[in-house]
């Protein structure tokens, strides 16, 4: 494997040497774009035939199994039931004529994940396009949505493009444009400069927009936004929100619902819809919004601020937006350092996965996003686990009625590692009370619709299928009975023939369009890329992370 992957780096070298078009390079400043794809990944085939697996389709359908899958390049075509767990499987019955054949009985299949809510790392972090794509798909994350493309429109649209033919190791990819950034038309604050940047960048390719109202380059005022939203569901283009307290006061969660907002991202604007008694949040009067601990400090003290569960707001609310078929996309994972940061600081995967720049980044600081530990105290985590409570009691009643809720994970601040970060987010709708194949649902198909929907779009990716895109995850361990065994650090379990505690676990493969990724070999690449990096730092190429100083 060291060998092979010694070759690949020498072949890149020599082939970006003589083509300098064959790979695209880094601006000064800029994130490192994805190395060709060489020789990583098998496939597509022309007939794969994934073997005797346990199937959890993504619908909310039980596991079933033993099914055979037959893949044609990118494609499911079949899904077969063949046979009954504990007997053997008759022959006869198997799809036959596999150029390739996948051996997955006892194993567990799955659609690809949907990670709606996906930075692709950033200058400030350090990280490279390489190590973020490959801790996203060494996770089972085949599908990603970036948030703002904050590393830049055409930056993304490049990487977009080249993942969609499998040039590079990479999600599929979806470039959400920060409203306002990329042009030089200046800040938008008007209904027609909104529509004017929205046709701006719809010329460029994107897939729709993000918008933090009340954030430079954007206005908060409604007719701003709702210009956006308009005209990006005029040209079948996508939208999400970051509703924050600079923008609140004027466009609440539910009034972004009215206006045919895409999706909500992660709480904020919702305990405000829900205000009875109020029309602001409780600030304290020395509160300043650029200060990160005033920042997150208040926002875990805001649910208690919202109408009760259960009481006459609550229902009006959450009636209106299941009627406008709104989508929340809680993002869960990025607020937990809140409830309990030293479990975020320590969590065991740093060591080997999390980048030293990383690792620096997470630092208490008051100028990098989300860094607000230089005061944080056990009443802002009490408080923050009695704020998750009642977020949690309203996604999952959400969710029975028939809401729509997807799975997002904002990695890249605040101790959340791509990939591990999504992983996490899968338990904490289960601790909401969704039962986990509702959560595989969220993670999978729900995603795939809200995508696709926005653009106007039957969504062909997101299930175990025939007819749609063969984006998969195999794993040895039933990820339904423990979310646990997702983990690319995999879980602990006590192996009763030897007495001993082993870690097992891990996505064992992920698929996409086809191509067959050895989970593990993707993450041993991240760690080479880490360990590279501490060498680099003058460090030894196995320290802990975690011993590094704050700045
Ligand atoms: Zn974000």
């Amino acid at each position: 494997m060291k060998t092979r992957h010694a070759l690949t780096a020498i072949l890149t070298a020599l082939l970006l040497a003589i083509l300098p078009h064959a790979g695209l390079r880094a601006q000064q400043g800029e994130v490192p774009h994805a190395p060709p794809r060489g020789d990583e990944g098998e496939g597509p085939f022309q007939r794969l035939i994934i073997r005797g697996a346990t199937m959890v389709d993504g619908t909310g359908a039980p596991p079933v199994g033993p099914v055979d899958i037959v893949i044609e390049g990118s494609r499911i075509v079949e899904v077969r039931s063949v046979g009954a767990p504990n007997v053997p499987i008759r022959e006869a019955r198997r799809p036959q004529g596999a150029t390739r054949e996948l051996d997955a009985h006892g194993m567990y299949v799955l659609p690809g994940f949907v990670d709606v809510h996906a930075h692709t790392g950033g200058v400030a972090q350090g990280t490279p396009a390489e190590y973020v794509y490959k801790l996203w798909l060494g996770s089972g994350v085949t599908t990603i949505r970036d948030p703002g493309s904050g590393n830049g429109i055409d930056w993304t649209l490049q990487e977009r493009d080249r993942s969609a033919k499998n040039e590079i190791v990479a999600p599929h990819i979806y470039v959400y444009a920060f409203v306002g950034t990329g042009w030089d038309g200046g800040p938008v604050t008007t209904p027609e400069k909104a529509r004017a940047y929205v046709r701006w960048a719809a010329d460029k390719g994107v897939d729709g927009f993000k918008l933090i109202p009340g954030t430079y380059p954007v206005s908060n005022d409604p007719k701003v936004f709702a210009a956006v939203i308009d005209e990006a569901r005029k040209l079948h283009l996508g939208t999400m929100s970051h509703l924050s307290q600079q923008g609140v006061s004027r466009i609440n969660a539910l009034d972004a619902a009215r206006m045919g907002l895409g999706s909500m991202e992660h709480y904020y604007g919702l305990p405000e819809a829900l205000f009875d008694d109020r029309t602001v949040q409780d600030f304290p009067y020395d509160y300043n919004y650029n200060n990160e601990y005033d920042r997150f400090g208040q926002a875990g003290r805001l649910w208690k601020q919202a109408a009760k569960p259960g009481s006459e707001r609550w229902n009006a609310v959450m009636d209106e937006m299941l009627d406008l078929g709104f989508t929340i996309d809680p993002t869960m994972t990025i607020y937990e350092a809140s409830r309990d940061v030293m479990r975020a600081r320590r969590a065991e995967w740093h060591d080997i996965y999390t980048l030293p720049s990383l690792w620096q980044f997470y630092q208490p600081s008051r100028e990098s996003h989300g860094s607000y530990w230089y005061h944080w105290t056990t009443q802002d985590e009490i408080e923050w686990k009695q704020d998750f409570k009642l977020w949690m009691t309203f996604l999952n009643e959400y969710k029975n009625r028939g809401g729509r809720v997807t799975t997002g994970s904002d990695s890249g601040f605040i101790y959340k590692l791509y990939g591990f970060g999504y992983i996490r987010e899968l338990e904490l709708l289960q601790e909401a009370g969704f039962h986990p194949l509702e959560v595989v649902r969220a993670a999978t198909l729900n995603g795939a619709e809200l995508l696709a929907e926005q653009q106007g779009k039957e969504p062909d990716f997101g299930i175990v299928e025939g007819g749609k895109r063969a984006d998969l995850v195999i794993t040895e361990y039933n990820p339904i009975e423990d979310f646990k065994v997702l983990y690319g650090t995999g879980t602990l379990r006590l192996n009763d023939q030897t007495g001993q505690v082993e870690r097992v676990g891990g996505v064992r493969y992920t698929i996409k369009d086809g191509i067959v990724f050895d989970a593990r070999e993707l993450l041993d690449d991240v760690a080479r890329i880490v360990s590279d990096a501490k060498v680099k730092a003058g460090m030894s190429a196995d320290a802990p992370v975690t011993v590094l100083k704050g700045r």
